[in-house]
């Protein structure tokens, strides 16, 4: 078993928890990032990307500060060392809480926005280290699968390091797919990532992933299948693994920016643009111990509980949970800010429309409840939530229809707000104090309101939040599928058969 207290400590030490300045140095890498047609020197000063990098900087100086350092890191029981608790192996009731906790304060520096934070990545590794031995089992003359994730994640822990991922296969074409029979997935090896040849050091690997967001300032890339389509015809397509950004080899893509105006008062949630990147792998080098799984997909189709198979969809955690409450709690406040800040709020059908977010928030927090409740040790000691699947599933639609919401109860205004300059300009000022103000509430307030609505629900980098939304858990429509297939449903069905066959006696008592 992984990570017990009898296993002797792995020899590597690292650098423990990351501080903003060592998160900054170590993507001065030589990384291979391009955008807009043009190479990127330097990620840590270009325009598009320094002001996330500054953002997750900031947040790591805080995991170190005196006011959260017990909050948001823990002493390693196998190292010794002090390590963020995103990484922090959960061994108890006790040990969830307190992820949670972290969880919620990443959430709170990052206002939800962040979809593929440090927090939310490490739980991918961790939650794969219960099925260290279907990994192992896997037989490689080479290497032990198991082994090399453990000996990862004690990297990963250790370094704090911040993981990207990317699952799926470039969206080149997709027919040779049919509804009900998913995995014949296009293997065309031009495209689907692939193993070229074995060396000596490693497996050399070339193809696509779509998509991988956060690639651009990541540290490290795990690189898998996802759940539907872990099986495939061509075993050369059938591989997890995990290596540095900056790989030879690996060309990352990253998409042009959504955010405008940052820094700006009226955006502040448009610095958190965490970019979405696409990977070309050019004859990348795998070495023999970054490899979790070659050529037999089992350990995966057990860990994502694929097409109905054994369920562990609980692997993102409270990070997710978090993420998805914070972002749900921010736009119902906002939408019942702009209402009062322009006096639709006492209106039926705008007060019913927040009592709709409302809603949605308080189901999200008795769903939180829920997954705690029923929390429980794997059988390696790992302390996991209960099953979040449907949860997952549900967010995807329900986060459309809080943006709807929120458009809806902004009217015209979201899009119809004065700049900072024009606030600044005394020629054209007494104008917006008079037309532009709101009820009790000056034109200053208000249009930094409005603006971050804008933010949220209409600028460009809040409809990419939006359809980050909706498709970062993949298809919707392949999930709900895979959860109707493995649902439960012969107690109610049985009922039903023998009340078919027998008519209900009315009156009748035994
Ligand atoms: C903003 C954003 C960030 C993301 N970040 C990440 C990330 O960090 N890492 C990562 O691995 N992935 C990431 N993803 C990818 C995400 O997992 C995929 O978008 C999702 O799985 C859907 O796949 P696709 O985009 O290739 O769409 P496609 O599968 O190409 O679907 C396109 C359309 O065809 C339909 N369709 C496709 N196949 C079938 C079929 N067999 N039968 C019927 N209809 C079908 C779909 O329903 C959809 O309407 C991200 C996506 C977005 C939008």
């Amino acid at each position: 078993m992984p990570l017990t207290a009898a296993r002797k400590p792995a020899p590597e030490q690292g650098l423990g928890a990351m501080t903003g300045k060592r998160y900054i140095e170590s993507l001065k890498d030589g990384r291979e990032v391009w955008i807009d047609g043009k190479r990127v020197d330097d990620v840590t000063v270009h325009p598009a990307f320094k002001p996330m990098i500054d953002e997750l900087a900031r947040v790591y100086d805080l995991q170190n500060s005196p006011k959260y350092r017990d909050a948001m890191t823990c002493i390693d029981p196998e190292s010794g060392q002090r390590i963020s608790v995103s990484w922090m192996f959960p061994r108890s009731e006790v040990d969830l809480k307190k992820k949670r906790k972290n969880s919620e304060l990443w959430n709170e520096f990052t206002w939800g926005q962040l979809g593929r934070s440090p927090d939310i990545l490490a739980p991918y590794i961790i939650s794969a280290l219960h099925l260290k031995e279907a990994f192992s089992a896997v037989k490689h003359p080479r290497c032990d699968f198991g082994e090399n994730l453990v000996n990862y994640y004690r990297h990963c822990a250790r370094n704090d390091l911040f993981l990207t991922h990317a699952l799926g296969d470039p969206q080149v074409d997709r027919s040779e797919q049919t509804q009900n029979e998913q995995r014949k997935v296009r293997e065309d090896e031009e495209v689907a990532l692939h193993v070229v040849e074995e060396t000596a050091d490693g497996v050399i690997i070339s193809g696509g992933k779509q998509l991988s967001t956060a690639a651009s300032h990541s540290n490290e890339c795990y690189v898998a299948l996802s759940a539907t389509f872990a099986k495939r015809n061509d075993p050369k397509c059938v591989l997890a693994f995990a290596i540095p950004t900056a790989s030879k080899g690996l060309k990352i893509l990253a998409r042009e920016p959504v955010s405008r105006w940052i820094g700006s008062w009226g955006h502040p949630l448009q610095m958190l643009d965490e970019q979405d990147c696409m990977l070309f792998f050019d004859h990348v080098l795998v070495p023999w111990d970054r490899l979790f799984m070659l050529y037999d997909p089992t350990p995966m189709v057990r860990m994502l509980g694929a097409g109905g198979g054994s369920v562990n969809f609980n692997f993102l955690g409270w990070s997710n949970l978090c993420r998805a409450y914070t972002r749900m709690t921010l736009m119902t406040a906002v939408a019942t800010m702009v209402a009062k800040a322009i006096g639709v709020y006492e209106y039926r059908e705008v007060a019913a429309k927040l009592g709709e977010m409302v809603t949605y928030c308080q189901v999200w927090e008795h769903a939180m409840d829920g997954v705690e409740h029923a929390a429980g040790p794997t059988p390696n000691g790992q302390w996991t939530l209960g099953t979040g699947r449907g949860l997952h599933i549900w967010f995807a639609q329900i986060s459309g229809r809080m943006t709807e919401l929120l458009r809806e109860i902004c009217g015209s205004g979201i899009i119809m707000q004065p700049s900072e300059n024009d606030l600044a300009n005394p020629e054209i000022r007494k104008y917006l104090d008079k037309y532009m103000r709101g009820k009790d509430v000056d034109v200053e307030y208000k249009s930094r309101l409005f603006r971050l609505a804008h933010d949220l629900a209409a600028s460009s980098f809040g409809m990419r939040q939006d359809i980050y939304e909706y498709w970062h858990g993949g298809d919707p429509n392949r999930n709900r599928i895979n959860l109707m297939r493995s649902y439960d449903q012969s107690e109610m069905m049985g009922r039903i058969t023998d009340l078919l066959k027998e008519p209900l006696a009315h009156g009748e008592v035994d």
